[in-house]
């Protein structure tokens, strides 16, 4: 799986990060840099997904 973030709607809350440090970074302009590769844990994924206060992420 992928995952895909809509820069336009991060907030920088950094929950993603704070659950998956591996995997997210929020940048210095305080909006998240997703993963660009395929992903593993699609248990680990979604609850990040499912985390994001704004709905900024997706899996594909
Ligand atoms: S949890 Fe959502 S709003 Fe917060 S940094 Fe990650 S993508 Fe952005």
């Amino acid at each position: 799986m992928r995952i895909t973030a809509d820069r336009t709607r991060c907030e920088g809350h950094g929950m993603c990060e704070a659950l998956a440090p591996n995997l997210f970074r929020v940048g210095d302009d305080g909006i998240v840099e997703p993963p660009t590769d395929t992903v593993g844990d699609n248990d680990l994924l979604q609850l990040v997904v499912d985390s994001c206060p704004v709905e900024a992420l997706r899996l594909t």
